[in-house]
């Protein structure tokens, strides 16, 4: 049984979502600058944003993730390609997609929101959403993220209905993986995707402090192309036109108000898993969110991306992980574990 708002609201925004096309102008501010004795977040994350995966794949290899950061992200993999082609073709089952220019910062943030209050809209009408954007603040600084899917289903003990997160994960292999083989990466991903989920649901929303840190103008009016869009696709903006101008200060107005309708979310987290080779559904493993753990990890990687301490290579019981790496060839981490190694060796023959 649904306990919580039996009746919600009428969509406000069409079934259409929107992806930004950037121009020139609005790349200036993701530039990166390389200057070594910068924390990685201040050397990588020039936007001052940091994603959700940014936190999530450090679990697998701090060094990987450094070195990736360093190389200007990771060569794509056959296995990255069929990712994105499935989760393309599955956002594209449930509505469409128009691009739309960009020419600010602004622009590209208020596309961001207006997808939201699309996603938002979608839970509150069909139950369901996929690739909804979130974001939030984790010891000051501001995270953004895409949840692949939240659906409202019946589960735990109760069996009552729930909002559930899920991430869709590609497999080589075609059946499901063992429980205990989930990945923490990928149990980081989708505990911080609750975090911020119900942060937002709470209400825990400080626009001023997000606009100040990521120095939007919040009063900048939409270039027209995304305006008209927004006036014509969102019922807010057409019915208070005069005095409801489209601007992030009136777009994150409706997002709060649209999650003070949203509650928070399952503590059991889903990963649905799908055949690589032809997109087909192998099922579900599904866990519970433990708030001591992902603080515990939230604190640790703080720590990195704030340049608070070095990123740690994987241990040795991990090292099978080397073997598939881009970077093995140079990793200092792994040069090191290896000269350890030959050095016990020698030891030991010369004590035998
Ligand atoms: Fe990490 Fe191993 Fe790759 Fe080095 S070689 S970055 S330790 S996975």
């Amino acid at each position: 049984m649904i306990d919580k708002k039996k009746d919600p609201d009428p969509s406000k925004c069409k079934l259409v979502k929107i992806q930004g096309v950037q121009t020139n102008s609005d790349v200036s501010s993701s530039v990166i600058n390389n200057q070594e004795e910068k924390s990685p977040y201040a050397q990588f994350r020039g936007s001052k944003t940091l994603f959700v995966t940014d936190f999530s794949s450090l679990a697998w290899c701090e060094f990987q993730q450094h070195y990736a950061l360093i190389a200007g992200g990771r060569k794509e993999t056959q296995a990255m390609k069929a990712g994105t082609e499935i989760h393309n073709e599955l956002e594209l089952q449930d509505h469409d997609i128009v691009s739309i220019l960009t020419n600010t910062k602004e622009d590209s943030w208020g596309i961001k929101l207006y997808n939201l209050i699309f996603g938002l809209d979608s839970l509150l009408t069909s139950f369901k959403t996929r690739e909804l954007p979130i974001f939030g603040f984790v010891s000051g600084l501001f995270v953004y993220g895409i949840i692949d899917q939240v659906e409202m289903k019946q589960m735990g003990d109760t069996f009552e209905y729930e909002w559930v997160i899920s991430d869709t994960k590609t497999r080589m292999k075609p059946f499901l993986p063992n429980q205990t083989n989930i990945p923490p990466s990928v149990k980081y991903q989708l505990m911080l995707y609750k975090k911020l989920f119900d942060e937002l649901a709470e209400g825990v929303i400080d626009d001023i402090k997000i606009f100040q840190t990521l120095q939007l103008n919040p009063d900048l009016e939409f270039s027209n192309e995304l305006a008209n869009f927004i006036k014509i696709n969102c019922e807010d903006f057409n019915e208070k036109e005069k005095e409801f101008k489209p601007n992030l200060r009136n777009l994150i107005k409706v997002v709060i108000n649209h999650f003070g309708k949203i509650w928070k979310s399952s503590n059991i987290l889903e990963v649905s898993y799908k055949f690589q080779k032809d997109g087909r559904d192998l099922g579900s493993l599904y866990f519970e969110y433990d708030e001591n753990q992902i603080e515990n990890h939230l604190t640790k990687s703080t720590k990195y991306w704030k340049g608070d301490r070095k990123p740690e290579g994987v241990p040795i019981e991990e090292a099978w992980k080397c073997r598939n790496c881009e970077f093995a060839d140079n990793c200092e981490w792994r040069l090191d574990k290896i000269k350890e190694l030959e050095q016990k060796k020698r030891a030991l023959i010369e004590i035998t």
